[in-house]
């Protein structure tokens, strides 16, 4: 199966640049600059712990494990240059056509990053479809963007809008890598990374790494239908649902707070960015409820076991 699978991946047309080299060889192939950085992300996704292989495609489980990656070189404001993709098969199932599929839908996300996927491996055993997908990038800068750097008197942003992915947003989601370069061109971003497993863990994340605390006001969230949606089923209201589900994989980064209004003005982009709170000296985190009451923040977003 596995030489099948060579063969279709090698006939298939992707866009590599001309100096590098892709499946086919014993290794990929590629140019760098000397005085570039290489980012390096991957990320494994597995049936029943973050899909279910009966309710979506084999595309949409290709695509979301290359996007959840190319969420994480947004995160580092960073570009991809090319993805690895690994398949672990279920013994039995009819392997090679389940291959190509999961292919199809990484390689057609991989289209529009201009991230082609250069490698890879598959095997097979008794237990449940595991994909593993490995992105490399390169910095535009000299340096990405880190957990590390924000400074009490920051604004807290975030993009788009927050909660409720369980209802489809996890599975097609887009990677904010446009305009997490397009963030950096305009303003001085201090700290950023993505949101995975909701605000109210990444935030926190963000905040050790930097040494700082934080407030954020429940009442400036940007809620998602899919949170009021939600909230209609678990009778919360829609700012738990953007503060703590998981899987939104939109930007959560910090400016000075003397730029977030120059940011305001010049930015035009069609994906939303919205302060959310301000960054705090010490390491306590707190949230203003929708009354306004101050609390500490409590991390009740999902967390990876
Ligand atoms: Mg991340």
């Amino acid at each position: 199966m596995e030489q099948a699978f060579l063969k279709y991946l090698a006939a298939q047309k992707q866009t590599i640049s001309p100096d590098s080299i892709g499946i086919g060889d014993d290794a990929a192939v590629l140019s760098w600059q000397a005085d570039q950085k290489l980012v390096v992300c991957t990320d494994l996704i597995s049936d029943e712990t973050d899909f279910h292989l009966a309710e979506v495609t084999p595309q949409q489980i290709g695509r979301k494990a290359l996007a959840i990656n190319l969420s994480d070189i947004a995160a580092m404001a960073c570009e991809p240059v090319g993805a690895f993709l690994t398949l672990l098969l279920p013994q039995g199932a009819p392997s090679l056509e389940l291959a190509k599929q999961i292919y199809e839908g990484a390689a057609q996300l991989g289209a529009t990053f201009n991230c082609p996927i250069l490698g890879g491996d598959t095997n097979s055993w008794p237990g449940k479809l595991a994909v593993s997908v490995t992105v490399l990038g390169r910095c535009p800068r000299d340096k990405p963007l880190l957990r590390e750097g924000a400074q009490p008197g920051d604004a807290i942003y975030v993009t788009g809008s927050l909660g409720g992915s369980i209802l489809g947003g996890h599975i097609d989601f887009q990677p904010r890598i446009s305009e997490a370069i397009r963030l950096r061109e305009i303003c001085g971003l201090t700290a950023g990374m993505d949101i995975s497993d909701g605000i109210s863990i990444d935030l926190p994340r963000l905040c050790e790494q930097s040494r700082v605390g934080a407030e954020i006001d429940a009442r400036l969230l940007p809620i998602s239908d899919a949170a009021k949606q939600m909230s209609q089923s678990t009778g919360r209201p829609p700012w738990w649902h953007a503060l703590n589900d998981g899987e939104d994989f939109e930007l959560l980064f910090t400016v000075p707070g003397a730029e977030a209004a120059h940011l305001e003005a010049q930015w035009t982009d069609s994906t939303p960015v919205t302060k959310i709170g301000t960054i705090q000296s010490g390491t306590k985190l707190f949230l203003l409820d929708e009354t306004g009451q101050r609390q500490p923040l409590k991390p009740e977003g999902f967390s990876h076991q």
